[in-house]
């Protein structure tokens, strides 16, 4: 079970300075904000940016582990701070049999790496889950999240409400391999993506109850994948249309804006099975100020038609989960691609 999070004004200044001995994994920004509040200073500050197995193996080696017995391990930071420091704490568990206390404090609301368990780091380039964590504690820091640019926290709602699309993938999947599907879990998750779009407004501001209602979302989305034993009601055709992508061009994205992106797309090929109209989404999209457009995310329309030719191949040879993309009522020829760039041109 995630562990559930704890609220509050300036809750990482407060607890960097009751730690006697801690190593800090962040990035320059936060730690910006961060260093003239705290008091007590870590033992050792580490800035990563690189999730490839091998550098992350030789950055948990470079701690002597002598001086590491009572230690905190925080992870500040979005996504790749939060999993990096949960990695060291993982691996220097199993190597060293070291339990350090492992605590999180997201500084945007991004991505949901400070709850997952799950451990995602990059294996020949490619996105892995190695293995398992649970940090002591989770902490939200509004002040620390509200110090960060708006649109960072604003693209997060995109990476739960992913569930809209990922829904019509599942009941797609249902009506064509008899996937096993349950009424009230997908219920649920619908409701998840509906009390987003409900807090639009405040999602909008990154308020405090914006930023609640994020981190709600992500929580609620984490356990109910947990329950449920895979991550089928929240994640679908548009992750892996952003696999696809990824793969393609070996960028990185702001992860909510071209998952938004492929919201549309999943939606605007689902048809029947699309389970919001694409209308309303749209609008949500615009309302709350995400930039979901390719020009703005500077991805070109070479590279989405790229994708698209290879999506239907790419899903099976990485076996992924059943969506639009294996469905035999979807045909991508040219004329369909050109269709799909003349939608997401009017976007
Ligand atoms: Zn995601």
């Amino acid at each position: 079970m995630a562990e559930k999070p704890i609220f509050g004004n300036w809750l990482s200044i407060e607890k960097i300075n009751s730690l006697e001995k801690y190593i800090l994994v962040t990035m320059e920004e936060p730690w910006k904000i961060i260093e003239p509040k705290i008091t007590q200073k870590p033992i050792f500050l580490k800035f990563n940016n690189n999730m490839a197995i091998d550098h992350l193996k030789a950055l948990a080696l470079s701690f002597d582990p002598n001086i590491l017995k009572n230690c905190s391990l925080i992870g500040i930071g979005g996504g790749t701070s939060c999993d990096t420091a949960k990695f060291l704490a993982w691996y220097l568990r199993d190597k060293f049999d070291l339990n350090l206390d492992l605590l999180l404090i997201p500084s945007i609301i991004s991505v949901d790496a400070f709850l997952c368990s799950s451990i995602a780091v990059r294996i020949n380039s490619k996105v892995k889950y190695i293995g398992e964590i649970h940090p002591k504690e989770i902490l939200i820091d509004y002040n620390l999240i509200q110090s960060a640019p708006p649109f960072l926290n604003r693209a997060g709602v995109s990476d739960t409400i992913s569930i809209i699309t990922a829904l019509g993938d599942w009941r797609l999947a249902r009506d064509e391999i008899n996937e096993k599907f349950n009424q009230d879990v997908f219920n649920r998750a619908k409701k998840i993506a509906k009390n987003l779009m409900e807090a639009r407004t405040e999602i909008k501001d990154v308020t405090e109850k914006g930023i609640k209602a994020l981190v709600d979302g992500f929580y609620n989305e984490v356990v109910l994948c947990e329950e449920w034993g895979n991550a089928r009601p929240e994640e679908g055709s548009e992750h892996f249309l952003a696999y696809c992508l990824e793969s393609i061009t070996h960028k990185h994205y702001i992860h909510g804006n071209l998952i938004g992106m492929n919201i549309l797309i999943s939606l605007f090929l689902q048809e029947e099975y699309a389970e919001f109209p694409i209308e309303e989404i749209k609008q949500f999209f615009e309302y709350i100020k995400i930039n979901i457009t390719p020009e703005k995310q500077h991805i070109s329309y070479n590279n989405i038609r790229k994708a698209l030719k290879k999506i239907k191949k790419y899903v099976i040879s990485e076996k992924l989960p059943y969506s639009i993309y294996n469905s035999s009522k979807l045909i991508l020829n040219n004329k369909k691609i050109d269709e799909i760039i003349k939608f997401l041109k009017a976007i």
